[in-house]
């Protein structure tokens, strides 16, 4: 599955709905992450985030991003998540250093519902 700049879902954490912020990222290419479920993605271009992980990036708090996508994915603890957590902080290093310009938000989406 290709993730497009438009697409209804956080190219963070997966979950569904309009995203509010854009993150501009110079293409790169990147590894491939297949879940248990066989979840595919290949993101380049422009990564959208939904408000919690956006607060996350804002943050610095990279791990509690790794953990919040690996639990939406429902992956169990465990060496396979271990595994998934270096595959996944090996991207989101690369998508640090890919990065340009700040980050945008649009106001017209409605993805700031979901709470913690
Ligand atoms: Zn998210």
């Amino acid at each position: 599955m290709k993730m497009t700049l438009s697409g209804d879902f956080c190219d963070f954490c997966n979950v569904r709905g309009k995203h509010p912020w854009t993150y501009k990222v110079k293409r790169f290419e990147m590894a491939t992450i297949i879940s248990d479920e066989g979840i595919e993605k290949h993101i380049s271009g422009d990564w959208g985030a939904c408000n919690i992980c956006h607060d996350l990036i804002e943050n610095n708090k990279w791990d509690d991003l790794i953990n919040r996508v690996l639990d939406k994915q429902n992956i169990p603890h465990g060496p396979i998540r271990k595994e998934m957590f270096i595959t996944i902080a090996e991207l989101y290093e690369t998508f640090r250093q890919h990065r340009v310009g700040t980050v945008t938000k649009d106001y017209g989406s409605r993805a700031d519902e979901e709470k913690f």
